[in-house]
């Protein structure tokens, strides 16, 4: 083992463990402050979640696929001195998603209010005027949630006390569907307005009712699609870091961050090579940061125990897939669909709480193709389905190994409702579970999200961004402040950019920031 007391990092070096967007954003943030940067993943490509895997001429997009808040990218950029539009070619969706339900009922999410209300009305009259007022409330969680709180660090207890009042005045207590259900009667309204912290990991019924912002953001500032998929983005951001001066190195696994009189002084590979830095981030899972790469430090917040205690995001089971010659078929199946099973409380309750899984379901799919034409050969379609299953962690896991080909089958079967005859065209196809979450992300229980944005598991309430275990060591990512989702990783190297000074041996004049 190398004796670390001989360690002695250059002032301005800085090493980032992980390629997520979060990992990625952070070392151009760095990179923009002066540091020489060097980013560590384990796998072989760059973006985390967001990467991609290619067979046979289709390109499955892993992860995320729907771009929100692109100005977090516009600045991002722009503090490095470059233009994102010149780098990455965002087209933004009119039609956002369609949501389905199995009596036939269809809704059509939109950027334009009017729409939307008339959509509202043909549902259930009766709730135009509650759906009215749940738009401006979601504006004004949004000024407070996302730019107030999920853009400034959280981590001292008076940076909790200021927001408190205004947590109290907004009813954080209450859950995204606790005040949904108070503004719309309808069942289907309910789920179409509260689902939206599925996208980050949370339990709707369980999850403050701030995220209701994410409704606002939608309608804002669109929904957008990065042509090439969120790799693209991924590559991009990789060649702003080299433009720097950076390197990002794939296929380096980091065993452990080396921590001398408190302080990190870098990180040694599983290989045993050893790399000194005077700044050291992690966007690898907190879980695994302090579980794993910490494990020969005595932690003072972030014990085991502590961290078994966390509630974690549930997990995804997803099915890449590409069916041949399907181009133009199935025409009413856009870019974005999600299929509503009978339930929609139970079912959470079965995913987040029993850890259950159901032979019912509710799914999103994906087609690409139709936005894409890189995604798959001509003629071709690329699709994924995806459906929210429970995460490792529960006393009755499932074992995946006995149940992914039965579960597959479930959902085909709920897909063959939707693009009948696709199983007969079937192409190369790919399927991840939570065991491949565990394993390809070192993702604690195989969660998809990491730790689930409930109110006390929030901004001061999750591991700091600025590590409270070692001094030089931060956090970014999707379990760290402000949370999952693009937005909010993108956020967390925004905030990591306001904690990190500057890097010493470049003058102050010269920042970026
Ligand atoms: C199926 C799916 C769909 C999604 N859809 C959307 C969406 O449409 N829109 C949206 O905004 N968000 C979406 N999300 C959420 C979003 O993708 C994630 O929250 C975000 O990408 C996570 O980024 P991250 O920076 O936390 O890092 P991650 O993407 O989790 O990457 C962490 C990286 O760290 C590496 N790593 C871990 N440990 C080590 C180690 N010891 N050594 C070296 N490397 C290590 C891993 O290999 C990985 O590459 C989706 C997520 C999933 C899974």
């Amino acid at each position: 083992m190398t004796n670390i007391e001989y360690l002695a990092p250059a002032p301005e070096t800085a090493l980032v463990i992980g390629a997520g967007l979060g990992g990625l954003a952070s070392a151009m943030r760095l990179g923009a402050k002066g540091y020489q940067v060097t980013v560590l993943d384990r796998l072989d490509r760059a973006g985390g979640r967001g990467s991609s895997i290619s067979d046979g001429g289709h390109r499955f997009d892993l992860g995320p696929t729907i771009v929100t808040v692109p100005q977090l990218f516009e600045e991002l950029w722009a503090a490095c001195g470059r233009d994102f539009h010149q780098d990455v070619d965002l087209k933004s969706l009119d039609s956002f998603y369609e949501i389905r339900w199995p009596d036939g009922t269809r809704f059509e999410a939109r950027g334009d209010t009017d729409a939307m209300v008339e959509q509202v009305r043909g549902i259930s009259p009766g709730d135009v005027d509650g759906y009215r007022t749940f738009l401006r409330e979601s504006e004004d969680r949004y000024a407070f949630g996302f730019e107030q709180l999920g853009r400034t660090p959280m981590h001292r207890l008076v940076d909790l006390i200021k927001v408190l009042p205004k947590f109290v005045k907004l009813r954080a207590d209450r859950s995204v569907y606790a005040h949904v259900k108070r503004r719309v009667r309808d069942p289907r309204l309910r789920m179409a307005l509260s689902f939206h912290p599925l996208f980050i990991g949370g339990d709707p019924t369980r999850v403050t009712s701030i995220y209701t912002l994410v409704n606002h953001l939608e309608k804002s500032f669109g929904v957008h699609y990065a042509m090439g998929g969120v790799q693209a983005m991924a590559d991009a951001m990789v060649k702003v870091i080299r433009s720097q001066g950076g390197m990002v190195r794939q296929g380096a696994e980091v065993d452990e961050i080396l921590i001398e009189g408190g302080r990190a002084k870098g990180v040694r590979l599983t290989g045993g090579e050893v790399l000194p830095a005077a700044v050291t981030v992690s966007n690898a899972d907190p879980g695994h940061t302090y579980a794993h790469l910490m494990r020969n430090h005595h932690k003072r917040r972030w014990t085991p125990a502590k961290l078994n205690s966390r509630r974690w995001s549930m997990g995804l089971f997803v099915w890449y897939f590409g069916t041949k010659g399907t181009a133009g078929q199935w025409s009413d199946v856009g870019h974005h669909t999600i299929l509503n099973g009978p339930r929609f409380q139970a079912l959470l309750k079965d995913v987040f709480r029993k850890g259950h899984l159901a032979d019912d379901m509710s799914l999103y799919l994906h087609r690409p193709s139709v936005t894409d034409p890189s995604v798959a050969p001509k003629g071709d379609d690329t699709f994924y389905a995806l459906s929210p299953v429970p995460h490792l962690g529960h006393a009755n896991a499932v074992d995946w190994q006995e149940r992914t080909q039965s579960y597959r089958a479930l959902v085909a079967a709920e897909l063959e409702k939707v693009i009948p005859g696709f199983q007969d065209r079937l192409g190369p196809e790919r399927i991840f579970t939570p065991e491949t979450f565990r394993d390809r992300y070192l993702s604690p229980h195989g969660s998809g999200f990491s730790i689930e944005p409930r109110i006390l598991q929030s901004a001061y309430f999750r591991p700091h961004n600025i590590s409270e275990e070692a001094e030089g060591l931060y956090l970014v990512g999707a379990g760290t402040h402000p949370g999952a989702g693009l937005p909010g990783v993108i956020s967390s190297a925004e905030v990591l950019g306001k904690l990190v000074p500057q890097a010493p041996s470049v003058p102050q004049r010269m920042a970026a920031e």
